[in-house]
């Protein structure tokens, strides 16, 4: 039974954590970190403090069918980057890229140790690959495995628990802070090196099925990654990198299951309306169906504008044997799919499955977003170290990437908390977080009435899709709209002031609004900057509808100003380590 909302500050009880490291999210990325960190020291206090229940949280709650990313016996780390580069269009930290390379296949093989069951090529000890860096798993229960050895290895986890905000003392982070979604204490957690591991931001845009019925959460990304590990960060000024390079993918139309992986692992064709190979016939030169993912979510919007709409996978020329293991590889991954296929009679060899776009995602595990880094994974701010869907600058990462990155963010932490003691925390910062934190709640007794979060969420996810380039404008913008988007998302910042929580879930999902509108300011200051089109799809500005390499070919990056709250946006050069054709694999 969650507890009863706290009618004024003083009734709200406190727990203080003292730990080693502080891992801020017990996802992918953020299990392997707080196990390494075990694994390098057994004597440090690692804490997990995670929104949801570890068991099933993040990414992986529902499972997956595949790894994207393993770099199979006879292929090279070169390859490996290369292969990313072409992906990303030619701007990735290849530096971070490398390192993550470097250490890419040590989780998954760990995981395969551990029970999470990894298909084989027949009479063969070689996992059975799909496309040129997937494996397929049978990974409906990989978090559950991964939750188990996160608790074997000792870490202590804080489930239910969500961070609000990290603790500082100047620019060093020195832990977080956040409240218990069913207890309703105030945790602060005090540490000599956090982890930041939150996952990406999904539901700052509205999905396509938002229908005015409660589907504002019907969408492809983890609905519960808000971006709350962005949001602190940018509270607390740290380097943020190419937000602009939002996550638009193609899904399956009214339904947002995955495609992708799927289609080309299975050769299935993108078709328009009239039944022409649209990428076959038109993007050839990149590869065709097996094109860079922004081309792929181009694509179907650009038949949909031009009249070719709608489009699908053809799946007619499958055979009996590869629509059953595409069923297969569904219900390890969306088993609501098979149902949603069931229920409508969809027989695939006959129908094939109508694709369209995903709303826009910020999720630094797919395109490059999230914070600046360094190949320790340190981000700008000292004490902190960031990894998985949060951390910028390596596209492509997804799951073994993530969870390799989780590892090389705890070698980080380890060897910094070296150097460091425990700093004391000013118990005015504490004070004044536990007012901003409950005060939607306190409001509701005091005022009575005000914005609760849903309505607020639903104003902002219009705002950003009508103006700021959502799947229902064809993720096309320009700057009069990116200007009048960043004046309403102001506004709606302003009216934060009004959010009233009834419950404990409800204080969470004002936080939630909260966070989501930071993200969307940065956000659209990046899609105003960067004045090309780069990512056709990801990124398009029908205003500067070119590529332009002259001023563009670099990192667009971000930092917001904690006290005056300026948002100054800035490049840095891309540097290119491995030679080669950054277009072409
Ligand atoms: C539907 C779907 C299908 C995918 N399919 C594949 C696939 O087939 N193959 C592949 O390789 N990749 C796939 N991916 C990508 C891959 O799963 C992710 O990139 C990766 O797992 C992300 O790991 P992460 O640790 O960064 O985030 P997550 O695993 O999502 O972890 C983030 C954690 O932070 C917690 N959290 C968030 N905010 C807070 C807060 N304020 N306080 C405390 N905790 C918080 C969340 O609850 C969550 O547990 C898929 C992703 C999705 C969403």
């Amino acid at each position: 039974m969650p507890a009863k909302l706290p009618t004024n500050l003083e009734e709200i009880k406190e727990e203080r954590i003292e730990t080693d490291i502080l891992v801020i999210g017990a996802g992918n990325a953020g299990c392997f970190a707080a196990i390494e960190a075990k694994k390098l020291n057994p004597d440090l206090e690692v804490t997990l403090m995670e929104k949801a229940h570890i068991d099933r949280s993040g990414c992986l709650a529902a499972g997956m069918d595949a790894i994207n990313t393993y770099i199979k016996k006879g292929r090279t780390i070169e390859e490996f980057v290369r292969w990313s580069r072409a992906q990303a269009g030619g701007l990735i930290r290849e530096d971070l890229t490398i390192s993550l390379a470097e250490v890419l296949n040590q989780p998954i093989e760990e995981w395969e140790r551990w029970g999470l069951p990894i298909n084989k090529e027949e009479d063969s000890d070689e996992y059975h690959t799909r496309g040129k860096w997937d494996i397929t798993i049978r990974g409906s229960e990989m978090k559950v495995i991964l939750a188990e050895k996160v608790r074997e290895f000792g870490c202590k986890v804080y489930n239910r628990v969500v961070a609000t905000n990290f603790l500082l003392d100047g620019e060093k982070v020195i832990g977080a802070i956040g409240f218990g979604v069913r207890d309703g204490k105030l945790y602060v957690f005090k540490a000599k090196a956090t982890i930041v591991a939150t996952g990406g931001a999904a539901g700052i845009y509205k999905p396509y099925q938002a229908d005015g019925v409660d589907s504002h959460h019907m969408l492809w990304y983890c609905p519960f990654n808000v971006g709350s590990g962005y949001a602190m960060g940018i509270r607390a000024g740290a380097e943020m990198t190419t937000f602009e390079m939002r996550w638009c993918a193609t899904r399956t139309k009214d339904f947002n299951g995955p495609i992708d992986t799927i289609s080309v692992g299975y050769k299935t064709p993108m078709i328009n309306a009239k039944g022409e190979k649209i990428l076959e016939e038109r993007y050839a030169e990149l590869g065709g169906d097996a094109a860079p993912r922004y081309i792929r979510a181009n694509v179907p919007m650009m038949e949909w504008m031009e009249g070719r709409g709608p489009c699908y996978v053809d799946t007619r020329g499958m055979t009996p044997e590869q629509i059953k293991d595409m069923k297969i590889d569904y219900l390890n991954e969306r088993p609501s799919f098979v149902l949603f296929l069931a229920a409508r009679g969809q027989d695939l060899s006959k129908e094939p499955i109508e694709i369209y776009g995903s709303d826009p995602y910020i999720v630094g595990g797919h395109t490059a977003s999230g914070y600046w880094i360094d190949v320790k994974r340190a981000t700008t701010l000292p004490g902190l170290f960031a990894c998985g869907d949060v951390a910028g600058g390596v596209p492509n990462k997804f799951v073994g990437g993530c969870a390799a990155e989780g590892m090389l963010a705890a070698r980080g932490a380890v060897e910094y908390l070296s150097s460091v003691g425990m700093t004391e925390i000013d118990p005015e910062q504490i004070a004044r977080e536990k007012a901003r934190v409950f005060a939607p709640a306190i409001r509701q007794f005091t005022e009575g009435d005000g914005i609760i979060p849903r309505e607020m969420e639903e104003r902002m996810q219009r705002l950003m899709d009508e103006y700021a380039g959502g799947v229902h404008q064809f993720y096309r913008m320009n700057r009069e709209q990116l200007e009048y988007a960043l004046k309403h998302i102001r506004i709606l910042k302003d009216q934060t002031k009004y959010l009233v929580a009834r419950d404990l879930h409800e204080l969470m999902e004002a936080h939630e609004v909260i966070d989501r509108l930071e993200v969307a300011e940065v956000l659209i200051h990046h899609l105003m900057f960067r004045e090309e089109t780069r990512w056709p799809g990801w990124q398009t500005r029908t205003d500067f509808p070119e590529k332009n390499d002259e001023k563009f070919d670099c990192f667009v990056n971000s930092k917001k100003d904690p006290t005056t709250g300026e948002i100054k946006v800035f490049t840095r050069p891309y540097e290119q380590i491995i030679p080669g054709d950054r277009y072409h694999p």
